[in-house]
């Protein structure tokens, strides 16, 4: 690991191209991949791609999906699997990237990378199983049947920065893998990473203008014009709420032109709560608290940032959580395996974080963290956060902050809890830490998120061990890592014979 993080920083400062249609091209009006930790260390260079190249991109996409769509799926499925050999080859290589463009410890940037291995290996197998799906007709002698699951067209990516190798890859693989062509525009904050995966499906030989990259410093003006181009089948998106909301809009509006209603795949934000009731075994409970809350520093849409605990054990379990919060270490990533929290991405994420430290000091008693942290080189670092008696509606409990801060909540029992723990716009992940079984057939049947947790952390979902993705404002009800993803990027075609 110590190897590759100085092969990446050797190579840092490059200016990289985009790509339309197998063709490289470089701009001078360029935008600077940072180090969080160190936000004065350009990573690298990537150009500003305008409307006009965005155009280019998706016609070039339109073009290739001709050829593509026909190209069967055992054929297609094995770019995936070679995709996915050269990544695990090259894994530290990748894990370093992410530790020094996105901040992430050597543990986290491990779990990304053996996450987009394990989507690219699953949906290659996925699509074999699809593909052809006429086994599951009822036999009917008159006729020879057939039912394809066959592509959509051309699709718009566009991952986050918070899991920039696993769900730019699984995205992009899953589209790719099912037939069809894309354009995909990583997350301002972390191009290299994206850059990496693209460039993988590339030396595997995949065809020219069935992955196209395009980059800008502002995600609204490529990706803007990616959703609302007539050619666009469909697009995949992973991100906050409101830009979601604001895809799903423009996706929504047919352009003159237009042949399709354009299907949008959204995976959205999350305000997740772990319930813990007075049965519950107090130390497994606060340790699975701190790792929701405060892994990759609370940046994943999975994150637990409200703790709801029931009157009887909420001091015993606030002593607990404060203590392991106070144990975990901060610092840059890329200088030891043994720092657990490193910087928030950005500038941006850094202000607003720190917007709602104050605004929990008002709303609640800060129980640690809090402070500022002072570093030498400016770079984004927040220590873990605790707050505790914040008021269920309280907007510390209500809104997605996506950093180091929970919020402690106190409920009068279980039921109280339940009923706190579902009244938010999100439903992504939850968990309950309780002995009592009955409590947990409670949690089953009344707990509406999409990926449910019983005595262990809400975090760290696995490629179809815990098919992932959540209900209401959290997205359109998919589940990435999942026997049923791959038909979000097709359409069922039923064809009958008489014979
Ligand atoms: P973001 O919404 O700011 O950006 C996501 C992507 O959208 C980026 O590539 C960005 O460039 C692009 N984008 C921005 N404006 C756009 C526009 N107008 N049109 C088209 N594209 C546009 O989110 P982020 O900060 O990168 O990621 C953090 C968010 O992602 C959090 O809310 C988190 O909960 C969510 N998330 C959800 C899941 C999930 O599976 N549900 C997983 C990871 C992250």
């Amino acid at each position: 690991m110590q190897q590759a993080l100085a092969a990446v920083q050797s190579e840092m400062g490059r200016t990289y191209p985009g790509v339309i249609g197998g063709e490289r091209f470089t701009l001078t009006d360029t935008f600077a991949s940072r180090n969080p930790a160190r936000p004065g260390e350009v990573l690298a260079h990537f150009p500003n791609a305008t409307v006009a190249h965005t155009d280019r991109a998706i016609e070039a996409a339109a073009a290739a999906f001709a050829t593509w769509q026909h190209t069967p799926a055992q054929e297609r499925s094995r770019y995936l699997l070679k995709a996915a050999a050269d990544m695990r080859r090259r894994r530290f290589e990748f894990n370093a990237t992410m530790v020094l463009e996105a901040g992430k410890s050597w543990w986290e940037a491990e779990i990304d990378t053996a996450e987009a291995i394990d989507f690219m290996e699953y949906y290659a197998r996925q699509i074999l199983r699809l593909a052809d799906s006429s086994h599951m007709l009822t036999a009917y002698p008159p006729e020879q049947l057939q039912l394809q699951y066959i592509p959509l067209g051309v699709g718009a990516i566009i991952p986050p920065w918070n899991f920039p190798n696993a769900i730019l890859a699984g995205m992009t693989a899953a589209a790719i893998v099912a037939g069809n062509t894309v354009v995909l525009k990583p997350a301002e904050q972390t191009p290299l990473i994206g850059w990496k995966v693209a460039e993988l499906f590339w030396n595997a030989g995949l065809p020219d203008g069935v992955l196209n990259f395009l980059t800008h410093a502002d995600g609204a003006v490529v990706g803007g014009r990616m959703v609302e181009h007539p050619q666009t089948r469909f697009i995949a998106f992973t991100g906050s709420q409101a830009v979601g909301v604001k895809i799903y809009e423009t996706a929504a509006r047919v352009q003159p032109g237009q042949k399709w209603l354009k299907r949008a795949i959204l995976e959205m934000g999350g305000k997740n709560a772990v319930i813990v009731d007075e049965t519950a075994d107090l130390d497994a409970a606060a340790e699975g608290i701190v790792a929701g809350a405060f892994g990759f520093q609370g940046q994943k849409c999975s994150a637990g940032s409200r703790a709801i605990l029931v009157d009887a054990i909420y001091d015993a379990v606030a002593q607990r959580v404060v203590a392991g919060a106070q144990q975990l270490s901060l610092g840059p990533t890329d200088t030891s395996a043994d720092i657990s929290l490193g910087p928030v991405i950005d500038q941006e994420a850094y202000e607003r974080i720190r917007s709602y430290i104050d605004l929990g000091a008002r709303e609640g008693t800060l129980l640690t963290g809090g402070q500022v942290i002072e570093s030498n080189d400016n770079g984004y670092f927040i220590p873990p956060t605790v707050f505790g008696d914040i008021a269920a509606d309280a907007r510390l409990a209500q809104e997605e902050i996506f950093g180091p801060v929970l919020a402690l909540i106190r409920a009068k029992d279980f039921d109280d809890a339940l009923r706190i723990a579902n009244n938010t716009a999100y439903g992504l992940t939850g968990a309950v830490f309780s002995s009592r079984r009955e409590r947990l057939e409670q949690a089953r049947r009344e707990f509406h998120v999409g990926n449910l947790y019983l005595n262990r952390k809400c975090t760290g979902a696995l490629v179809n061990v815990h098919p992932f993705g959540g209900f209401n404002m959290s997205g359109t009800d998919t589940k990435a890592g999942g026997p049923d993803y791959l038909l979000q990027f097709t359409q069922g075609k039923s064809v009958a014979e008489k014979l």
